[in-house]
């Protein structure tokens, strides 16, 4: 069984059954509390979580709603988010390729859970469909060809961002506009990627009210994921927990001529391939 693990009520589960009908089992209660409650300390015990999954006894799994799950990876130490890491999407920003990864950060305030509100805050903000991942056994100077290792899973995000904060001085800082109250969701839950063999070429889009506006394969990425941990690791060290968003795809609202940014009311529906659905209201 693949694992995969949500955040219900503060409490890490297994998540069983399809997405279109998902059932979880609270981790700590089903290991008689072998295995912790605090969704951020089975991150960094993933391995023995994945040996759990495989013998997991599921009678006491409960049916859960997109709008029960909270944010799966509440406390991580550090954000990471990547800019500009597809071609097409950098084209309609106006901005060169980068030649090496753009690194910013999302602060942590801003998390979201997978159906969670986000405050459209002035005329500009906009949303970008995104891989995210999720670190596991952290460390330095990880090797690309291990980069895999020490990851525990990917989910689906939103990099929300506010378009006129973000590009309002030169040179633009992309930190601020980017980490305002709820600009943050991810979700549905922390899939593990260990037996995808498509884990490098996901399909990733977005709707806005139902309308398709990002649609593309994460194999279109500059810089692939293990680039990104291996790159990221070299300056830094890597926590369990840790989030990481690798870019966006073409098609945001800020490409659009003119721009479509979002207003109270929309829903954007987000999907990453292998992983799942995450819905958000704009209010
Ligand atoms: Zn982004």
């Amino acid at each position: 069984m693949t694992l995969r693990l949500a955040t219900v009520r503060n409490r890490a589960h297994f998540v069983i059954g399809d997405n279109s009908d998902p059932r979880i089992v609270d981790v700590a209660k089903v290991s008689n509390n072998a295995l912790p409650s605090d969704p951020m300390e089975c991150l960094a015990r993933w391995s023995e979580l994945q040996a759990f999954a495989q013998t997991l006894d599921t009678s006491s799994a409960v049916a859960v709603t997109l709008e029960e799950l909270d944010c799966p990876v509440p406390r991580p130490r550090q954000m990471f988010a990547i800019g500009l890491n597809y071609k097409k999407h950098a084209a309609e920003m106006g901005s060169p390729l980068p030649p090496l990864p753009l690194v910013f950060s999302k602060f942590q305030s801003s998390l979201n859970s997978p159906a969670g509100d986000v405050k459209v805050v002035g005329e500009t903000v906009d949303y970008e469909s995104e891989l995210v991942i999720i670190v596991g056994k952290g460390g330095r100077d990880i090797v690309e060809a291990n980069a895999w290792q020490h990851i525990a899973g990917l989910c689906v995000g939103q990099d929300v961002s506010d378009r006129g904060l973000q590009y309002m001085g030169s040179p633009a800082q992309f930190n601020m506009g980017k980490s305002r109250c709820g600009f943050s969701p991810i979700g549905p839950w922390v899939t593990d990627m260990t037996d995808n063999p498509n884990r490098d070429n996901l399909h990733l889009g977005c709707t806005v009210n139902g309308e398709k506006r990002q649609d593309t394969h994460t194999n279109d990425m500059i810089f692939n994921i293990a680039h990104i941990v291996s790159y990221l690791s070299t300056v830094v060290e890597l926590f369990p927990g840790d989030v990481i968003y690798t870019g966006s795809p073409f098609g945001v609202g800020h490409g659009h001529k003119p721009p479509r940014y979002m207003k109270p009311g929309d829903v954007v529906e987000t999907t990453l391939e292998g992983v799942g659905t995450i819905r958000n209201r704009f209010v």
